[in-house]
């Protein structure tokens, strides 16, 4: 089946075959990122990271 794609995580490009984490809109974020993103504090460096990959799915740049 080709569902792996959908366990891609966006924010660190690995494949998740567990599937353990969240499903965005065009995405995925794996568990290990999802918490380091709701430990990372506004003001932490990686904030802007996670933003900055959260927003290439939310705009849709999926190709
Ligand atoms: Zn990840």
């Amino acid at each position: 089946m080709d569902d792996n794609r959908e366990h891609h995580c966006i924010i660190c490009n690995q494949q998740k075959s567990d599937g353990q984490g969240i499903r965005i809109v065009s995405g995925f974020i794996c568990e290990t990122c999802e918490e380091e993103m709701v430990r990372t504090d506004v003001k932490d460096a990686k904030y802007p990271f996670f933003i900055h990959q959260m927003k290439q799915i939310f705009l849709g740049e999926n190709a």
